[in-house]
């Protein structure tokens, strides 16, 4: 067996691991990166960066759909899926050589195979056997699937993989879970033309955002007729040649094209030495303490596999961070609660923060909530999009929430960031003066209100 070596090895090239990678190669470590598929992993290959070039064509279809009411002649032909995914093909594609010329840049060495961890400073690879001074587990997750539901069997029951390359448009889609995924895909179909119903166990959709937003966001999609079956499970899934069928837990029976299976993500742990190594796993994920260093001495883990929010920027914060955390810089810990969310539908659900009913859980029955809606807002309706921001406030006066549905809202997260993470005084905030017409002015509308001087709305 030959042997290599080097500071830090670093088992998966996803956002965790590659952000891991280069981090510690600018602070001067030697790198070996483990790959078994392609560097960029799951965000780049199957996540964030296809299904948003989807949503991006998707509201192109909405534009040209809706171009008449803004006084614009467009004659809308549908919608030409090869030409769609060759447009995420090339984006994919020059993203992908980005990011390898990077990590080459770096003099990382990319070792293409499936690693499994063999000691607490050794992954083998094939028949070679690499050992570093730390190791960085960073495998990422998969779709879960369901009991009993036939994935890929017969093509009509998929998950996000998948989805995200069919060949053909749906005429109608069910969609299993009404969480960012499920959301996100229906989304594109209904833009895309589909007939679109999602089920979702818990009762209300997005149920880990905080409820107004829910119940904005389950108005959009209605009046986009998107149907939401919420609070009901399905028993019973069967296909054939023609269709699949769903049955509910209330008795109903759905057919369509295509089942989208969308219940969360599991990690991706089993079979790689871990647990016979000694790192202790919970219902799969790894477990670690806040420095993100699992049960065994000089191993780490970063990303999907670690228990939280499984978002590729939470996984380059954690890479950054244990970088550091071996290269003995001691950085801090990173607050969970500050790393923003965003489900880029039609309209985008943006949030950071607690939201209200986690807040007064925290901070008890003091706790102040200012929910100012987009129809007060210029721009926004300019764009004719409607939603709201809404803030929640700790008794002390500090932002310790920020909740925001609408087209767009996304890209205010900036600012609902900072107001979080620097713990700022909603009254102190609201002096700052927003560009008009701005869709930020919304947010600086809901920090006027909660200073009681709301300009836009009545008080
Ligand atoms: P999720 O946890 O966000 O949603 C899954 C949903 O399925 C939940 O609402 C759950 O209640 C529901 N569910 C579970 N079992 C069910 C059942 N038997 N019947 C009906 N509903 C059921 O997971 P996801 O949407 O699959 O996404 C996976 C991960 O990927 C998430 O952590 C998500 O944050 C991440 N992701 C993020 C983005 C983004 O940031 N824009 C986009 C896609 C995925």
């Amino acid at each position: 067996m030959s042997h290599r070596s080097a500071d830090v090895v670093i088992l998966g090239g996803g956002s965790g691991g590659y952000a891991a990678a280069i981090r510690s190669a600018e602070l001067g470590r030697s790198v070996i990166l483990v790959e078994e598929n392609e560097l960029g992993g799951t965000c780049l290959h199957q996540g964030c960066i296809p299904t948003k070039a989807l949503l991006h064509s998707a509201e192109v279809a909405d534009s040209a759909r809706t171009a008449s009411q803004f006084g614009i002649d467009v004659t809308f032909d549908g919608v030409d899926l090869e030409k769609v995914l060759s447009y995420q093909n090339t984006i994919v594609t020059r993203l992908h050589k980005g990011l390898q010329g990077l990590v080459d840049s770096y003099g990382i060495t990319v070792v293409n195979g499936r690693g499994r961890l063999v000691g607490p400073n050794g992954v083998e690879v094939d028949d070679e056997l690499i050992t570093g001074g730390a190791v960085v587990l960073a495998t990422g997750s998969s779709p879960k699937t369901l009991p009993g539901i036939g994935i890929g069997i017969g093509g009509r029951v998929v998950t996000s993989d998948q989805a995200l390359v069919l060949p053909s448009v749906p005429k109608k889609a069910i969609i299993l879970g009404g969480g960012v995924i499920g959301v996100e895909f229906a989304s594109v179909w209904a833009s895309f033309g589909a007939s679109v119903t999602i089920v979702e166990a818990m009762p209300r959709l997005v149920p880990n955002e905080d409820e107004t937003i829910s119940k904005y966001l389950e108005r959009a999609f209605r009046r986009r007729k998107i149907t939401a079956k919420t609070g009901v499970r399905v028993t019973e899934v069967t296909q054939d040649a023609d269709a699949v069928s769903v049955t509910l837990g209330s008795g109903d029976i759905l057919d369509a094209d295509v089942l989208l299976v969308a219940v969360g993500r599991g990690p991706n742990t089993a079979s790689m030495g871990y647990e016979e190594t000694g790192v202790m796993l919970d219902k799969g994920f790894v477990v670690t303490s806040d420095r993100l260093r699992t049960t065994v001495p000089n191993v780490f883990a970063v990303g999907d596999i670690v228990p939280g929010l499984q978002l590729a920027h939470r996984g380059f914060q954690q890479g950054i961070f244990v970088a550091e955390e071996i290269a003995g810089l001691r950085p801090d810990v990173i607050d969970e609660t500050g790393i923003p969310r965003v489900t880029y539908s039609h309209p985008e659900v943006a949030a950071v923060g607690l939201t209200e009913t986690a807040a007064r859980e925290k901070f008890g029955e003091n706790v102040e909530t200012v929910t100012y809606d987009l129809a007060g807002n210029g721009k926004s309706q300019i764009l004719k999009t409607s939603g709201a921001v809404k803030l929640v406030v700790a008794p002390t006066g500090v932002v310790v929430g920020v909740h925001m549905v609408g087209d767009r809202v996304g890209e205010l997260i900036g600012e609902a960031q900072l107001l979080y993470n620097f713990e700022v005084d909603a009254a102190q905030a609201a002096k700052f003066v927003h560009a008009h017409p701005t869709q930020g002015e919304a947010l600086g509308e809901a920090l006027m209100a909660v200073a009681g001087k709301p300009l836009h709305v009545h008080g």
